[in-house]
């Protein structure tokens, strides 16, 4: 579904992202794990285009980003495939971002009735099924200050759901959040696992990473030190780095 191939981002002259290849085929759980700075956010937003990039390929269903400009000042060329990736590649965010003056329904209804046009009976009927899906469908008129932080979670995975995307990209779900709401959010990313969704997801939990993933990709200064299946990358990591940084999170 979705293909980084030799990804480099600076910013300025700071290079934080320094050629990068990840694949992450239909059904695919990808983990990203690394140190803070290690370049995993930026990945993330560069996939879906919330940042340009200056060098490598992003390759949605088999479609190249097309970029216009030259490398060091690119920028995607065609408004309408930067719409298409952005909307099938849905993001959830550490700080949920729900939008405060919209009830929990809304924020799960906003999207897809004003960026897809899509019809709003349809699109709340299915926003009530995927709050229920998270377990909310009890809180769909209520404000997101009413609801704990792991319920406001739920409700940024149902909008992103939502949206009907072939894949979703999890920047630290669940690091915002006390140790027992974490737990709810985890229960719902396994979930999802188990459907068979596609997802990338950057965590600093790295039993969720073990748990879910079908690969993991360890990031040091913005390359790839080490990847493989969790039982290996976890159980047998090679390099010391990966080795130090394991003890230093488990
Ligand atoms: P964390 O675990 O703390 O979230 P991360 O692995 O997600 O870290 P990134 O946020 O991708 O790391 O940042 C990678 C590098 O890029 C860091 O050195 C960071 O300081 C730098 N960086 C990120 N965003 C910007 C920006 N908007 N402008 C300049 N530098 C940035
Ligand atoms: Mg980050």
């Amino acid at each position: 579904v979705i293909e980084i191939r030799n990804l480099h981002k600076a910013y300025g002259s700071l290079e934080v992202i320094k050629g990068v290849d990840i694949t992450a085929k239909r059904g695919d759980v990808v983990s990203l794990i690394g140190s803070s700075g290690s370049g995993k956010s930026t990945i993330l937003r560069c996939a879906n285009l919330l940042e340009d990039s200056q060098d490598g390929d992003i390759v949605f269903k088999g479609e190249p980003v097309k970029w216009s400009g030259q490398a060091m000042s690119r920028r995607p060329a065609d408004a309408k495939q930067v719409l298409r990736i952005r909307t099938n590649l849905s993001m959830v965010f550490q700080q949920f971002n729900l939008w405060a003056h919209l009830t929990i329904l809304e924020n799960v209804m906003e999207a897809p009735v004003t960026v897809l046009g899509r019809d709003r009976g349809e699109v709340e009927t299915s926003a009530r099924q995927y709050l229920d899906k998270v377990g909310i469908g009890d809180k769909c008129d209520v404000y997101p200050a009413q609801l704990s932080g792991g319920q406001q979670q739920r409700a940024a995975i149902a909008r992103a759901l939502a949206m009907e995307p072939e894949a979703l990209l999890f920047d630290e779900p669940t690091s915002a959040l006390d140790p027992e709401l974490e737990q709810e959010v985890v229960k719902v990313i396994k979930d999802l696992a188990s459907e068979g969704r596609t997802m990338m997801i950057v965590t600093h939990d790295m039993k969720l990473a073990h748990d879910v993933s079908d690969h993991v990709i360890f990031l040091h200064q913005g390359l790839i030190e080490e990847e493989g299946v969790p039982e290996t990358l976890f159980g047998a990591p090679k390099s010391e780095r990966l080795q130090q940084f394991l003890s230093s999170t488990m």
